[in-house]
């Protein structure tokens, strides 16, 4: 539940969603997308949020830049309401 509460407060932040295609993502950037792979200042931090779903981090250089959220549909559903999801 509290993902949603996150998703509302980073909506200023987000700078485009994942785009993937797959139906579990609902990913965002919270940077600009890079140009091919994250450098080698790239970490991903999986955070315990317990089921539903899987929220990581990746952050570049100190900088969260890329959250992933798989299989939250509620999440999803919002960031396509909000046109950041295809
Ligand atoms: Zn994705």
């Amino acid at each position: 539940m509290y993902l949603s509460y996150v998703l509302l407060i980073m909506r200023g932040c987000i700078v485009e969603g994942c785009c993937c295609g797959d139906d579990f993502c609902a990913s965002f950037y919270t940077q600009p997308k890079p140009k091919g792979a994250y450098g080698p200042g790239h970490e991903t931090l999986l955070l315990v949020t317990g089921p539903p779903g899987m929220l990581m981090l990746d952050v570049v250089d100190g900088l969260i830049s890329f959250i992933e959220v798989l299989y939250r549909p509620d999440v999803r559903r919002k960031l396509i309401a909000l046109g950041l999801q295809i």
